[in-house]
Formats: structure tokens, C-alpha cells, sequence
């Protein structure tokens, strides 16, 4: 059974000329989808005849809001879905002043095993399809009654691991009689696949690409993030450099900031001379506690003089505000709380 959130408008009008459907029902039935109607009978433009034909042909793969926290400092809430198939994912939504920003899982899990982070600890369980990751858009927008304007894979999963179905989720809500989000106000993060990163870069998409560095040299990274171990420190900068070449897109480079481990003023001396020169950003957060993990967050004023050296070596810096900080807002941390809980 196909499921109709996972097809692009263009596959979408081949299904329902398969179907023996008349092709300028594309726009109509496309619209429904993505103005995220849940049951066919929602469709109420269509003859009941249609509803109960596309019912019999395909679904429409809703998620369910298993539980869901909300920040009382700053709107932000964070949502645990369920899934069709039993497992759970999370997203975010994030509110500010130019406008809703969701923030969404590409895998149920990850098997890249950083040390920091909540959402591998349990390995990879699925790479979500493109519907599953509009779903999430679809399923914060009715609840919360907000209209989402910019996205940013960054929540459980790594996207270049599953970038077939990543490119097919863009393809799907740029559709200007979809969700019509363009490519300008997506932000992907990485680990730092450098092979994928190439190929993103070939491809000249205009999102923005953001890279989990949080170190400034192989030896550190190596200890945090065990990809370290297959790309080194050099060929990821050496990616970068050619993503901003093809692209002129300037890259972010997150950096978590943990007390004593990669926040002291000589690495943010290190750092700032392995990115000198580059068209880059740097934001610094500083690292949300993990239960299961062993890592402090780095002192305030540690913080601000880190991000003065970056400055003074004319590095463009900011340090990322903590929304949702009185909530398990990190990465697969609200996950991870729900299923040793129950
Ligand atoms: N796999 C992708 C995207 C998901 S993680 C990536 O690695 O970029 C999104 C961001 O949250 C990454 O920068 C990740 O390193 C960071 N992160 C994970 N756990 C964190 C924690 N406990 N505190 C702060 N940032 C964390």
C-alpha cells in the first residue's frame, strides 16, 4: 500500500491516472495531504466515491502525540510520536520572532554513536521515509495550530544516512501546493559524512548545512564522535571547503561546548586556526546534560571567553540560546526518558 504523504506531487498524478482518475485531481488531492488531513473522509471536496477509492489504494501515515512537554519559559514544546509501526520519534517546535521552526528526526534512533548523545544510545532502529518525516510538520501544525516556516533536521538520526529519503522529504515540501517551504529555510546537520557532503555540495541545493565539529583536532573529536575515526578532521574542513566553493553557501559549524573536555581557551585557539578564512559560523551550545552520559556543561564565563578568542580571530560566533532548557529538549533525551520509564 502506498502512502500518500511519500509521494511527490508529480508521482502522485501518475498513481491517480493508474488509478483511473482524471490528472487535475492531483492538485486538489495534494493540497488536502499537505494541509495535513488525517482521514480521507477529511477531503470533503471530493466525491465520497474518490474518498473511499484512494481509502482502498493507499493510506495516509498519521502519527500519534504519545506525550508531549511544553517549556513555560519560552513556548517551546517537544514532542514524542508514535508511530504507525510502534516506534517512537521526537520533534520539536521552537517559536521566535521571525516566525515557527520545527525541528525533525530523519532515523527512529542513530548508529553513529556519539558519546554525548541521548538519541544512539540505543542504536538505529529505522531510517524514516519521507512521509514520516512530513508528518512530523503535519502533526505539530494541527496540534499547536501554528503554520511551520523554517525546518532543521536535527533531531534524532543522522540525514545523510538516510539521504535518499531526505532529498525525497525536500522535493515533496518545496511543492508549491504542499507545505511550500523552500530549500533557504532548511537547515540540515552532520556529522560530518564526507562523502555525502560532496555529493550534497554537487548537488547545489541552497539549504544550509550545519556540521557537528565540537572539536578542534582529530584526537579530541576521536574521543566524542567514533565517525572521527573514518574521516579525518582534515578531509571534513577539505568537504567544507568545496561545499562553499560549489555552493557560496556559508556553513555552521556547531560546537558543544563540555567543561574540561574541549572548552579551554587553547582549543578555541586551535579551532579558530583550522577555520580561518572559511565562510563559516560558529555556534556554540552548551551541552545538555545526558542521564547515561558523564559530560558537564562548561562554565559561563568559560563560554564568553571561548567565543571572544573565535571572535578576535575574526570568526563569526554566537552562543546558542537554551530553548526549552526546564525540558528534556536534547537530542532523544525525551525518548530515551519515556522508554526506561515504561
Ligand atoms: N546526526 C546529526 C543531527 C542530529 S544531532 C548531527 O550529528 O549533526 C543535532 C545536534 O545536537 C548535533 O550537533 C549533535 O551533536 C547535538 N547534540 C547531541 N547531543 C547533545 C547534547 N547532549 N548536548 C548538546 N548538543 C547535543
Amino acid at each position: 500500500m502506498i502512502d500518500y504523504r511519500d509521494l511527490t506531487y508529480d508521482e502522485l498524478q501518475d498513481y491517480l491516472v493508474k488509478i483511473g482518475e482524471k490528472k487535475f485531481r492531483t492538485k486538489q488531492i495534494f493540497k488536502w495531504i499537505h494541509r495535513g488531513v488525517e482521514e480521507f473522509h477529511e477531503m470533503t471536496d471530493l466525491s465520497i466515491a474518490l474518498r473511499e477509492k484512494l481509502k482502498d489504494n493507499g493510506y495516509i501515515c498519521n502519527m500519534e502525540v504519545e506525550t508531549k512537554q511544553e517549556s513555560a519559559n519560552d513556548g517551546t514544546v517537544k514532542y514524542l510520536m508514535h508511530l504507525k509501526d510502534g516506534n517512537l520519534i521526537e520533534c520539536v517546535l521552537m517559536r521566535y520572532s521571525y516566525g515557527n521552526s520545527i525541528c525533525i528526526s530523519t532515523q527512529a534512533g542513530c548508529s553513529m554513536g556519539c558519546s554525548f548523545c541521548a538519541s544512539t544510545i540505543g542504536g538505529k532502529n529505522k531510517d524514516l521515509t519521507g512521509g514520516e518525516m512530513i508528518g512530523q510538520i503535519l502533526k505539530v501544525q494541527r496540534d499547536a495550530g501554528v503554520k511551520v516556516s523554517n525546518i532543521v533536521l536535527m533531531g534524532s538520526g543522522e540525514p545523510l544516512d538516510n539521504l535518499e529519503n531526505v532529498l525525497r522529504f525536500f522535493k515533496i515540501i518545496n511543492y508549491p501546493e504542499g507545505i511550500n517551504i523552500g530549500m533557504r529555510h532548511i537547515t540540515l546537520s552532520t556529522c560530518g559524512l564526507v562523502p555525502e557532503i560532496l555529493n550534497l555540495a554537487d548537488m547545489n541545493l541552497q539549504i544550509t548545512l550545519a556540521i557537528s565539529l565540537h572539536a578542534p583536532n582529530d584526537e579530541i573529536r576521536k574521543g566524542l564522535m567514533p565517525i572521527a575515526n573514518k574521516y579525518s578532521y582534515e578531509e571534513l574542513i577539505n568537504a567544507c571547503n568545496y561545499y562553499i566553493e560549489k555552493t557560496n553557501k556559508r556553513i555552521t559549524f556547531e560546537y558543544a561546548l563540555i567543561d574540561e573536555i574541549n572548552d579551554r581557551l587553547e582549543h578555541a585557539k586551535e579551532l579558530s586556526m583550522r577555520l580561518k578564512g572559511l565562510l563559516c559560523h560558529v555556534n556554540l551550545i552548551p551541552i545538555n546534560k545526558v542521564k547515561e552520559r558523564k559530560y558537564e556543561k562548561s562554565q559561563k564565563t568559560r563560554i564568553e571567553e571561548f567565543k571572544q578568542v573565535l571572535l578576535l580571530n575574526g570568526i563569526e560566533t554566537t552562543v546558542r540560546r537554551e530553548l526549552g532548557s526546564d525540558i528534556d529538549a536534547a537530542c532523544g533525551q525525551l525518548r530515551r526518558s519515556y522508554r526506561t520509564e515504561s
